[in-house]
């Protein structure tokens, strides 16, 4: 994406060394020839062309601040030209512009690039001032969960750091022709706020809950964005989450496994007993119904998974036992 560059002077045709006045009075003269009013058809639309690139060569050259910054440039750009900011500019904040042409404030993206504009927390500028109030940006966060806290919902505090804008210089980055002291030019500054959220019940990993009005800060007076929170389900020590349906493992002994047992296993709602049939084998998978994460047509199941493990010593008479078996498999 490239940006071309604005020549303020020539759009008002205005030398470097112009006064005050003798802007305005270009500005006024030039602003009442291409007043789209006046003007029908195609030549409409050249006129409103003209007359942004003027409004806007003027919002730069009328502002003493912004002009300085402005001039800060140097002479040798042309208007038009492919403009990158120069790297060598201690100091000079650039903003990343949102595209091609007019950004949502009207303004080019040479001026966005110059003055901010697209920043994704709005920024108060005079520019912003004066196309009216917008609402702020729409915000995404993470909002990492334990299965238990997403199983059963409720509400959650949660710490969010912010960038809110400036309150010394208003967004503007500039304080008496200097950057600002408070947030070095970048016209925000952190901040953190708790939020007590809500988190609905059965709530999934990815899902996104949204927090209206919480987002980034509205220009002039406009409504604040929204907050959105991506729920990130934290790794569980007991179950794995298989979307609907949970697994967890469940560790039997040979003889339960050969005879069957009931076994106590952990669920979202606490331990409950569980009927192992006779001749489970290692992996056999064994649902209890109902008891997984709730969706809309109800509720997922549990998966019990086999495995089998020896006891890690043998009394004498399990031991004499064992061998007795092993005698009885021999030639079977
Ligand atoms: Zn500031």
């Amino acid at each position: 994406m490239s940006v071309s560059f604005r020549d303020y002077y020539e759009i008002l045709g205005v030398s470097r060394s112009a006064t005050e006045k003798e802007i305005k009075t270009a500005y006024r003269k030039l602003a009442r020839k291409w007043h789209p009013d006046l003007h029908t058809g195609k030549d409409k639309e050249t006129a409103e062309e003209k007359i942004k690139q003027i409004n806007e060569a003027y919002e730069v050259l009328s502002d003493k601040e912004k002009r300085a910054k402005y001039d800060q440039l140097g002479q040798n750009w042309r208007d038009g030209q492919d403009f990158r900011p120069p790297p060598d500019m201690e100091g000079f904040h650039f903003y990343t512009s949102t595209g091609d042409g007019a950004g949502a404030s009207g303004f080019s993206d040479f001026f966005e690039t110059l003055f901010g504009g697209g920043s994704p927390f709005g920024r108060a500028t005079r520019t912003a001032r004066r196309a009216g109030p917008a609402r702020g940006q729409d915000i995404e966060s993470e909002l990492e969960l334990s299965l238990e806290e997403a199983y059963r919902g409720g509400e959650k505090s949660l710490q969010l750091s912010t960038r809110e804008i400036c309150r010394e210089c208003g967004g503007t980055g500039i304080e008496n022709n200097a950057f600002c002291r408070r947030c070095g030019g970048a016209g925000e500054t952190a901040g953190a706020r708790t939020l007590a959220v809500k988190i609905p019940p059965g709530v999934r990993d990815g899902s996104r809950i949204r927090l209206k009005g919480q987002g980034g800060e509205g220009i002039s007076g406009g409504t604040r964005g929204d907050l959105y929170l991506k729920v990130k389900l934290l790794p569980h020590q007991v179950f794995k989450v298989r979307g609907e349906d949970l697994e967890t493992e469940v560790v039997l002994r040979p003889e339960q496994a050969v005879l069957g047992d009931r076994v106590s296993v952990p669920t979202l709602d606490g331990p409950v007993l569980m009927k192992v049939p006779p001749g489970a084998r290692a992996g056999k998978r064994l649902r209890l119904r109902g008891k997984g994460l709730p969706y809309q047509k109800g509720r997922g199941d549990e998966y019990v998974v086999v495995k089998i493990d020896i006891p890690e010593r043998l009394s004498a008479e399990e031991e004499k036992l064992y061998r007795e078996l092993a005698s009885l498999r021999k030639g079977v």
